[in-house]
């Protein structure tokens, strides 16, 4: 019996090889595993530029984020003895915490934003990709992305668990409640709920600095371009709540920014920016490639699944070897099975 499931699934490897064969054989390469057309900023795209260099760290913006949503305080058990009850020390994002200020030491922690002997804040949530991978991977639509605003949302009603959002996002973000007899998915959406409202995000709304700003992707874009472009130390009034909301802005000088505006090009494109002093793979801003996890992995599957011809190729040689080994079987017996596969 074993030599006979062994021969099978020599066969059915082979089965396989054919399949692949026969969908690659009538079309170019390059075209058949090429990634498919990437998407595009949604005309009003929505989002936000983050500027470390104006993050004083008060984390005003984690705990607005959780009275937007409902979200209770977190304690590592660590802190709980001295901390019970008075701050949210969550130190990542979670089931429970939707946005976090994280902190970058290095040395004696002399200068704020610089890299040697300095210390930086990082704000780390949802970046609303452009192409988002958790709608890719998501099999039943429970993730969607605003085709006017790009507010890449999740809806619990239609979500099965099966946490493939958490694994596929390249930012790490989707969080999955395991703490919870009936958890959820939880991520930053933005406060679609306040926007609706007219209302800005509850992180830009409180944020005392601008460090967290609200806007147009695209007048971001033109904001982050400006502060980059400017000499260090001038004096700059730094727009606060919602880029041309009419809020008094917070006068400070340009920080010495690094020249990446990240967030622009990674994974195809965000609706974030962030500005840094120390190197964004230094404050954990992943490197990414420029293009979309999502354009690729559906180029190759969409090429592979057109018109089915790749699994009736697999089928129909699974069929034909089936029906092979039973007719050998009932013509000659298991004996010569046996005698055949031990010869080969
Ligand atoms: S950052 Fe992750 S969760 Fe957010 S839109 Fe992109 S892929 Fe989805
Ligand atoms: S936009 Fe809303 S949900 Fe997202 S991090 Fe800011 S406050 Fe939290
Ligand atoms: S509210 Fe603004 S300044 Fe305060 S931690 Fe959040 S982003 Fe930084």
């Amino acid at each position: 019996m074993d030599l006979e499931r062994r021969r099978f699934l020599r066969g059915a490897a082979g089965a396989v090889t054919a399949a692949a064969a026969a969908v690659a054989a009538p079309v170019n390469e390059a075209a058949a595993f090429g990634p498919r057309e990437p998407k595009t900023l949604p005309p009003k795209a929505v989002g936000m530029l983050y500027d470390s260099t104006l993050c004083i760290g008060c984390k005003a913006c984690v705990s607005a984020c959780k009275q937007a949503n409902g979200m209770p305080a977190e304690q590592p058990a660590s802190l709980a003895a001295w901390n019970e009850g008075t701050w949210d020390a969550a130190e990542d994002i979670s089931g429970k915490t939707l946005n976090v200020i994280r902190v970058y030491q290095n040395g004696t922690m002399a200068e704020k934003d610089r890299e040697q002997d300095g210390y930086a804040f990082v704000k780390r949530h949802c970046l609303h990709c452009v192409d988002p991978s958790c709608i890719s991977v998501c099999p039943v639509s429970a993730m969607r992305k605003d085709p006017v605003t790009g507010i890449v949302t999740h809806n619990p009603d239609a979500c099965i668990g099966c946490r493939y959002c958490v694994y596929g996002c390249p930012f790490n973000v989707p969080q999955y409640q395991f703490d919870e007899p009936f958890g959820q998915i939880s991520k930053c959406q933005f406060c679609n709920h306040l926007q609706a409202e007219g209302k800005l995000p509850a992180c830009c709304d409180v944020c005392p600095t601008g460090a967290s700003l609200f806007g147009l992707v695209e007048d971001l874009q033109a904001e982050a371009e400006r502060r980059l472009a400017a000499q260090p130390g001038t004096l700059y009034e730094f727009p606060r709540g919602k880029l041309g909301g009419g809020r008094p802005g917070h006068e400070a000088p340009i920080g010495h920014y690094q020249p990446h505006l990240y967030g622009e090009k990674e994974a195809g494109g965000t609706q974030v920016r962030y500005l840094t002093g120390v190197p964004h793979e230094k404050l954990g801003l992943p490197e990414l490639p420029d293009h979309s996890y999502a354009a690729v992995s559906e180029g190759m599957q969409h090429t592979l699944y057109k018109g089915m011809i790749a699994p009736l190729a697999l089928f129909g040689g699974l069929v034909f070897l089936a029906r092979r080994s039973s007719k050998t079987y009932r013509d000659e017996g298991p004996a010569h099975i046996d005698e055949e596969d031990s010869s080969s």
